[in-house]
Order: C-alpha cells, then sequence, then structure tokens
C-alpha cells in the first residue's frame, strides 16, 4: 500500500503511525534503555534470535520510526540512521571492507568524505582509488582489482554538480560482483532514487536537505535488499559465522536485511555514532516538509542559474538544469523534478571580484554550510581549498574566482535583487 504513495506522502506519514488515540506527532521516546519481564527475554535480544530494543546506542523507538520513513522513501528494504553523514559514509563502506582491500571511488566526491577515504580509512589498511566518473564502462572495468570491494560515487557531486551515471556504473560493479554506494545527500529519494536505478547502498548526509533547517548533523544508510553477498567469497563478514553472536551467520539469518543488521550490531554496537532520540524527532519533523522545500530550492536555483548565465557577469555557470550544461542529459534522465537549490558560477575577474561580491550580498550569508532553507554562499578558493595556490587550484578544476551559492526558499525577487546589487556593487 505504502510503497503506491508519492514522495510528499510518504515524507508525511511513512514510519510512524499513529495508533487510535495516540499521539499524532512522532513521540519522542527518551530512554537510554527497555525494560523486560525477564532475563531470558533480554537474552533473546543478545542472540539476535528476537526483535526489540536493548540499549539506545543501537536502537531507538523514534530513530526507528525514522528509519522507515527514510527507507521507504529511498525504495530500500532498511535504514539505518547515524549522527552525521560521514560517520553514515564510513559505516556503508567498512561494513563490507576490511583492512587490505580497496575501494573504487569518483574523484567528485564530497571533500569531506575524500579525506575519509584516502587519509583515514588508509590509516586502517583500506586503499582508495579515485576513478574520472565519466570514463567509459571498459575503463572502468580494468580498476577493478580482486581485492577491489565496492564502487562509490554521488548522485549530484558537492561542490562539483556533476551527475553521476547511476545504471551504467551499477552494471560495471556487477558485472564484477561488487555493490555500487551512492551518496544521494543532495537529490535524496525525492529527486533522485538511486537504487530504481542499480544501486545496491544509498547514503546520506540529512544536515542537508533533510534535516533542511540548519539545525543539526545526522546521516542515513540505506539498503536496496538487492546485492548478493553469497555470490562470491569477497563479503565473507556477511556470509561467514561472527564470533560475537555465537557463530551467527547475517545472510542466512536475516537474508535481505544480512547488511543492515551487522551494521547496527556489529559497527552501531561497537562505534557509538547512533543518533538521539531528539534528533531523531527533529530529523522527521524536517522530512515532512521536504518534498514542498525542494521543489521551491530547485525552482528557484534554475531561476538564478538562468540569471547569473544571462548576465554577463560570468565566465560560465554549473547547474546540470541549465540547457547546455556538460550534465543536462544525466540530470533529465536521473533528476528530472529537479537539480536541487546548488549551483556554481566563476565570476569574472577571478578572486578579487568574487570577494568584491560576496562581500556586498546581504540576503545571502557566507557560510559553509549548503542545502537549508536560508540562501548562502561559500568561496572554495578561500575557505575549503584555501591551502592551494591560484596554479594548484586550476589543477584541482576549482577556479579562483568559483562561487558555489545555495539558494534558499526565499521569495525568488528577493534573492534575484540581492545577486543584482551585489554584481552592480562589484563591477561600477
Ligand atoms: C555534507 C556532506 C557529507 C557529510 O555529511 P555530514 O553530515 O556533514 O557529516 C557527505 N556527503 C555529502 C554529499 C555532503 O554534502
Amino acid at each position: 500500500m505504502e510503497k503506491n504513495y508519492s514522495p510528499a506522502t510518504k515524507c508525511i506519514h511513512s514510519g510512524y503511525k499513529p495508533e487510535n488515540g495516540g499521539p499524532m506527532a512522532l513521540p519522542i521516546y527518551q530512554s537510554t534503555t527497555y525494560a523486560y519481564s525477564s532475563p531470558s527475554e533480554i537474552g533473546k535480544l543478545f542472540d539476535l534470535t528476537a526483535d526489540g530494543h536493548m540499549y539506545s546506542r543501537i536502537s531507538n523507538p523514534t530513530v526507528d520510526f525514522v528509519e522507515k520513513k527514510i527507507a521507504d522513501l529511498e525504495g530500500g528494504v532498511a535504514a539505518l540512521c547515524t549522527n552525521s553523514g560521514q560517520a553514515a559514509s564510513f559505516l556503508a563502506v567498512t561494513n563490507i571492507a576490511s583492512a587490505g582491500d580497496e575501494i573504487l571511488v569518483s574523484s567528485k566526491i564530497y571533500g569531506g568524505t575524500t579525506n575519509l577515504f584516502s587519509v583515514t580509512l588508509k590509516r586502517f589498511g583500506i586503499d582508495c582509488t579515485f576513478f574520472d566518473q565519466d570514463i567509459s564502462g571498459e575503463e572502468l572495468k580494468k580498476l577493478i582489482k580482486p581485492n577491489t570491494k565496492l564502487i562509490f560515487g554521488e548522485t549530484i557531486a558537492n561542490p562539483a554538480l556533476s551527475v553521476f551515471d547511476i545504471e551504467r556504473i551499477a552494471a560495471v560493479a556487477h558485472k564484477a560482483g561488487i555493490p555500487l554506494i551512492v551518496d544521494n545527500t543532495f537529490a535524496t529519494g525525492v529527486l533522485c532514487r538511486p537504487i530504481d536505478f542499480g544501486a545496491d547502498i544509498v547514503v546520506l548526509s540529512t544536515s542537508k536537505y533533510m534535516d533542511g533547517h540548519a539545525v543539526q548533523l545526522g546521516g542515513c544508510v540505506v539498503d536496496s535488499g538487492n546485492f548478493d553477498w553469497t555470490q562470491n567469497d569477497k563479503f565473507k563478514g556477511l556470509c561467514t559465522p561472527d564470533e560475537s553472536y555465537h557463530g551467527l551467520v547475517y545472510t542466512e539469518s536475516f537474508g535481505k536485511l544480512a547488511y543492515i543488521t551487522k551494521m547496527r550490531v556489529q559497527l552501531v554496537r561497537d562505534l557509538g555514532v547512533y543518533p538521539t532520540a531528539q534528533a531523531g524527532f527533529l530529523l522527521d519533523l524536517g522530512m515532512q516538509t521536504l518534498d514542498v522545500r525542494l521543489a521551491r530550492h530547485c525552482e528557484n536555483a534554475l531561476t538564478v542559474a538562468k540569471f547569473l548565465k544571462d548576465s554577463g557577469y560570468a565566465e560560465y555557470v554549473n547547474y546540470s538544469g541549465l540547457e547546455g550544461d556538460k550534465y543536462y542529459d544525466l540530470a533529465q534522465k536521473y533528476l528530472p523534478k529537479g537539480q536541487s537549490g546548488v549551483v556554481s558560477f566563476c565570476i569574472k575577474g577571478g578572486r578579487e571580484t568574487a570577494v568584491k561580491f560576496m562581500n556586498s550580498l546581504s540576503l545571502f550569508k557566507n557560510a559553509v554550510h549548503v542545502a537549508t532553507v536560508h540562501s548562502c554562499v561559500l568561496h572554495p578558493a578561500s575557505s575549503t581549498h584555501r591551502q592551494l595556490s591560484d596554479e594548484m587550484l586550476v589543477k584541482a578544476g576549482i577556479d579562483a574566482g568559483l562561487i558555489r551559492i545555495s539558494v534558499g526558499i526565499e521569495d525568488i525577487n528577493d534573492i534575484l535583487n540581492d545577486l543584482k546589487s551585489a554584481l552592480e556593487k562589484t563591477f561600477c
């Protein structure tokens, strides 16, 4: 039944369902622990032979309802929330990769994830190879080694704004017997469901559009339930006995839920990255308006992108919804409802005019954050890529005049007026 609802309805009604006479709003179960009537019932929880909450480092009823909502929105069988997007990416990878393994990652992904994979995971013995996401399937296939455990990309990359060809890359991964993990943060299940195009696992930073109001960090991992972990001997952790649960085998005991169950009862149990009930409540509240907010974000962003392109002050504008954009065709396929609220453009005159322009804005705030109701700007050359010289910036594909704009849901006339007046002040 529920599977037939459209995203806007799922955002409100999936997950928590009030009982007759029960509270309409999702209750906050503010409890670290759960009461049972006998030790044998608790014993069953430890053996994973009974369902139920045990301790809020592993699960909590409020968060559980949000997980069900997100799984439903993304078209997966199960989801697990974390207290940041970084934690979600870390769990998604280390649930199936260990020391001695390698992961194949699009070079366009978010900088924070790049650090996590290429610096921190490397210290844990997991090697990360970056690939250009626009290469052919043949070339990509050549990069897959016997110890490669997964391919990782971003639906809409932050801040490159490139669109990932999910279906094409999933086919290459599946031929090699490995899963595709897609970071769907900028699109969310409202604009694109990577699982419908063959992605096996979805990760999300809920700190962006899903929360939407810049109030709290969060992340989520969603499993499609489609990948067969037993097809080869690459995923032993899922298919061989886990000594910490008396030799239980996840794929045998949990079927399609094997991947998320292992992540919860092993990694989340051990690492302490589970969100609080309050966090679950706020995320659920934010998600109720996700569909309406994103529609407005996309509409405003496309208008801003067109305005900047026609202004005469931009060297170029990146927004995959703009006709003529390198990723326009892929965006029409994967993101037909809109391409998020994030636009970037390179201002004429480089670093100096970029700074002058950004100083002249008043509605737009300078902020490191993106993808919330507020309009914000960021200058990568003086923030996230500050350590690089202008020549190094060019090599990294970041021009000194590049400005990332996160278009909010304010009135479009106020947004355009702020941009216009700042451009006039900059170029007068
Ligand atoms: C912000 C972001 C992350 C990291 O999420 P946090 O919640 O900040 O830890 C991961 N991926 C993408 C695409 C992001 O934009």
